[in-house]
């Protein structure tokens, strides 16, 4: 189907998966699509020859010590070349119909924020915006009447369930989750488990923290608070269900008993095509679901004994306030600190249980006046996740049950 009229688009965080699988999206359909910004974080040589192939007027780098190598590599092309945090902003401040928000972590909060204080429309990957800052982020998108498009696949998968129906109807919304390289393992293997078993996702194919996330399942986690956000919805009424086929990936259920689901093969273009086409359908070379071909599809229950990361992201869901913002911020650095070897992969929810306990006992736990504050509650949480690292040994720690 034609798109009419044409779409422009941002791009944040182009260089990573999920900005490549958009600008795949783009590829396929030139007609319907122009690139006008796109922002990445480090690598300059990636960013510029991104830009230059989709002829994007501004290209934005994070780091300011790659500014001169993304001037070279643009150099002759007339694209704009910005570094640092406030070039970031830049971009996702540049005139276009949608920002896709694809970077990864809090690092994200500002820009995405940006775009959303002036209104515009937003296709959200980035979860860590709305577990950092979600109350903040939905009432300036509500203040401003800015859409955010849920990119992630189990909240398209629910916004394609829900089908526009009354938010009353809606008893329950259940996302599934792969279970990750670990789904089989006992909780003595997963304590141990290498960097490179973590990073062997059996389904899907993602930027290295998100992987981390979904062996450790935290990822399910950061979701069920994305979905609380997103869908105005109690915690009491999220569930998560294991399905290592990821076939389906969101059912709704109403008060009438019925259930919708949204089912399409694990590729992250399906869902993207849906918020860059919406409300019109794109075609995709996504591969086509052959249901007899897979012959059966299965569903277990998530076991927070053997993944305490996903039991430790729902007590700071039901908490609300700044809970999941500290579990967020703690998150960030036991991931980096695992894939630099610092930690090993049991350690990740005890840094994280650690610096929540903290947080309680200095009375951090408040609900965010805006932004700033979320920003100002991230940043403390990951200070003391660092001394909390630099300072116990990890034996030391709050065991997590
Ligand atoms: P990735 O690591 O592959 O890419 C991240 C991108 O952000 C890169 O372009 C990187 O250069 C850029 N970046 C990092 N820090 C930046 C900064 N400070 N300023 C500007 N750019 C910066 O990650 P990804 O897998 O594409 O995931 C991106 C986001 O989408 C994450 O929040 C993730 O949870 C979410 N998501 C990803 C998938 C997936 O399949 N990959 C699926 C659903 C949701
Ligand atoms: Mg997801």
């Amino acid at each position: 189907m034609a798109l009419k009229p044409l779409r422009s688009l941002v791009i944040l965080g182009a260089t990573g998966s999920i900005g490549r699988s958009t600008l795949d999206i783009v590829a396929q359909r030139p007609e319907a699509f122009r690139v006008e910004a796109v922002a990445g974080g480090r690598d300059a040589e990636a960013l510029a020859e991104i830009a230059i192939r989709y002829g994007a007027r501004f290209a934005a780098i994070h780091d300011e010590s790659r500014f001169e190598a993304l001037k070279a590599a643009l150099s002759g092309s007339g694209i704009e070349a910005g570094a640092g945090p406030k070039a970031i902003v830049e971009a996702a401040l540049r005139q276009a119909d949608i920002v896709v928000a694809a970077i990864s972590g809090a690092a994200g909060v500002r820009a995405t924020h940006a775009a959303l204080a002036e209104g515009r429309t937003i296709a959200l990957a980035n979860k860590e915006c709305l577990v950092c800052a979600g109350a903040p982020f939905m009432r300036t998108a509500a203040e401003t009447k800015a859409t955010i498009l849920p990119l992630d696949s189990e909240h398209d998968a629910l916004w394609q369930a829900l089908g526009g129906a009354e938010a009353t109807s809606v008893e329950k919304l259940i996302i599934t989750a792969s279970g990750g390289p670990f789904r089989a393992w006992s909780r003595e293997q997963i304590e141990s488990a290498t960097r490179e078993q973590a990073l062997k996702h059996p389904n899907w194919s993602m930027g290295q923290k998100i992987t981390i996330d979904s062996a450790s399942m935290m990822n399910k986690g950061l979701e069920l608070i994305e979905a609380r956000h997103l869908f105005a919805i109690d915690p009491e009424r999220l569930g998560v269900l294991v399905h290592p086929q990821s076939i389906v990936h969101g059912l709704v259920q109403f008060s009438d008993g019925s259930v919708t689901a949204s089912l399409y093969v694990p590729d992250m273009r399906v869902p993207i095509a849906h918020c860059l086409g919406y409300p019109e359908r794109l075609e995709t070379n996504a591969r086509r679901l052959d249901l007899a071909e897979l012959g059966s599809l299965t569903f277990e229950r998530p076991d927070t004994g053997r993944f305490p990361s996903l039991g430790i992201a729902i007590d700071a869901l039901k908490q609300g306030g700044a809970a999941p913002t500290v579990l967020n911020a703690a998150n960030e650095v036991a991931v980096e600190a695992f894939l630099a070897g610092r930690i090993g992969f049991g350690d990740i929810p005890r840094l994280v249980a650690a610096t929540i306990e903290e947080s309680l006992r200095s009375n951090d736990m408040r609900e965010l006046a805006n932004i700033e504050d979320a920003l100002g509650v991230d940043h403390i949480a990951r200070e003391r996740s660092r001394t909390i690292l630099a300072s116990k040994p990890l034996s030391g720690m709050v065991t997590v049950q």
